[in-house]
């Protein structure tokens, strides 16, 4: 079991063209993961976290994207309402 710090997010375009969302993570030394791989670590028992400018949130797993329409899936997220960097949605790009 290990802890993985989270700084940075990588998107892509959905499916539809009508957003970006997560494709990835960046974690602190630079390393990239896809969502999947994030997924399956945490299924494995592992704690996936990000920590940015002072905040800190917990990794979870959810199925869909949270866009309308969107099946991209798996996927994951932190607090998904907040508007501060303890949203995955709001860390900067890697
Ligand atoms: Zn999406």
């Amino acid at each position: 079991m290990a802890t993985l710090t989270v700084t940075g997010v990588r998107k892509e375009a959905s499916a539809d063209g009508s957003h970006r969302h997560i494709e990835g993570v960046c974690t602190a030394d630079g390393t990239h993961y896809t969502r999947s791989q994030v997924v399956d670590s945490i299924d494995a028992g592992n704690i996936w976290k990000t920590s940015v400018g002072g905040y800190e949130a917990t990794i979870r797993k959810v199925t869909y994207c949270p866009r309308p329409r969107c099946l991209a899936t798996p996927y994951i997220e932190t607090k998904a309402d907040s508007t501060k960097k303890d949203n995955l949605e709001n860390l900067d790009e890697c």
